[in-house]
């Protein structure tokens, strides 16, 4: 191994630790990332790219806020598609738009009503379905597949020095272990989403983080009457997101969706979709949380996934490409941001909104620490 030794070891190679990453770069830091793959395949690589920041609120929307910054800036120098679409949100009920037209009031609002026919020029839905929608203005959209890969490009042109296929066996105030030897850290950031339990199993315990497993799917989507403008949401997703779940008009939706889709609800699904620059279309998800989630996928979820896209799109039939499953950690809180011993942090995003927050957890978490050892 050369020279190991760094003022900052990342551990984890996914957009949180890419955060930090990025962070102690720009303050003239010197880094190494380690990660036990090759490329970056984690929860970052396998979600829709969904950055859905006005869906947040409190920290998380602090967190989203910086990070919406981060990744104009990121994709501008490393040259990845992004685009400021916004996110489309598709009311099929009364109560659906009542949750709505309520965030939609809200004085520090950036949620917009549209109306039936504005959604259906910006989505590619069944008419007669939908009653009318929203758009949530602030929010963006990446590629996952591509976006971590270029970032690692990106940062090891500014001297981040990434050692992959290296797995960390250990970290303690000022080293890193790894299966490639000692790494001498000023400072570690430890970024292994789930697998925090099993680098820093105290602190997963403490915190009550276990697996949150999903099922997803890319479908052909060349019959789409028109594109997807935009990152689309549905009534199922205004029932989980902080922006609107807690909304009192919220009670009476999810009361009616679990009544009616007692099958949707076991799921526990997000009925969403994002349509990649290749035109296919990202289906999903559902959620089981364990410990140690099995690795089987039951075809039912699939077979919901396809039988609500076709209910929901102008199309009868979809060609499927691509399953698999994510794994992101799960908590009682929206982040892990602790510090089992001086110099080392932890984080993550324990909700599943990686993508949206996680530059601005590890931007935030970083410069706090840093501003702490240097008063
Ligand atoms: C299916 C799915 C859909 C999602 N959709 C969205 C979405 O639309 N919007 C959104 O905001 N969020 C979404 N999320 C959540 C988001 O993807 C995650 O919160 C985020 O990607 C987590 O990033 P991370 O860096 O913590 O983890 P990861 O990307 O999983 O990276 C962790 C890295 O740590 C490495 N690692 C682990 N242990 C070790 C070790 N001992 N030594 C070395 N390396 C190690 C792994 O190899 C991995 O590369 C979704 C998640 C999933 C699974």
């Amino acid at each position: 191994m050369s020279a190991a030794r760094a003022d900052l070891v990342v551990v984890g190679s996914g957009i949180v630790g890419l955060g930090a990453a990025y962070a102690a770069a720009r303050r003239g830091m010197s880094v190494i990332v380690v990660d036990r793959t090759e490329t970056p395949v984690g929860s970052t690589v396998r979600n829709f790219g969904h950055l859905c920041i006005g869906a947040q609120t409190g920290v998380a929307r602090r967190y989203g806020d910086i990070s919406r910054e981060l990744w104009l800036r990121l994709a501008a120098d490393a040259g990845f598609w992004l685009r400021e679409s916004g996110t489309l949100v598709a009311a099929r009920h009364d109560d659906e738009l009542a949750v709505l037209e309520t965030a939609a009031d809200d004085a520090q609002t950036d949620v917009r009503m549209l109306d039936a026919a504005e959604l259906l020029r910006r989505a590619p839905l069944r008419r007669g379905d939908i009653v009318g929608g929203a758009l949530i203005e602030p929010d963006l959209q990446v590629n996952p597949r591509e976006a971590a890969g270029a970032i690692v490009r990106h940062l090891a042109s500014l001297g981040v020095d990434f050692r992959t296929r290296t797995a960390v066996t250990g970290v303690s105030t000022g080293r890193v272990e790894t299966t490639r030897g000692t790494i001498h850290a000023g400072m570690v950031v430890v970024a292994v989403n789930h697998d925090i339990d099993q680098l820093l199993p105290d602190i997963a315990e403490r915190s009550g983080i276990v697996r949150c497993a999903l099922d997803m799917m890319r479908v052909a989507a060349a019959d789409l009457p028109v594109p997807l403008d935009a990152p689309l949401l549905t009534g199922w997703s205004l029932v989980r997101y902080g922006r609107f779940a807690g909304l009192p008009e919220t009670s009476a939706l999810r009361g009616r969706l679990y009544a009616e889709r007692p099958d949707l609800a076991a799921l526990d699904l997000n009925q969403m979709y994002t349509q990649l620059p290749d035109g296919s279309l990202i289906l999903g998800d559902s959620h089981a949380k364990a410990v140690q989630p099995g690795p089987f996928q039951p075809e039912a979820a699939f077979e919901a996934f396809l039988d609500e896209a076709r209910a929901l799109f102008a199309v009868d039939r979809f060609h499927v490409l691509e399953r698999w499953q994510g794994v992101y950690a799960s908590g009682p809180g929206e982040f892990l941001d602790e510090r089992p011993a001086e110099g080392i942090l932890a984080l993550a995003a324990t909700t599943g909104i990686g993508m949206t927050c996680g530059l601005g957890l590890a931007e935030t978490a970083l410069s706090a620490h840093l501003q702490e050892a240097f008063t």
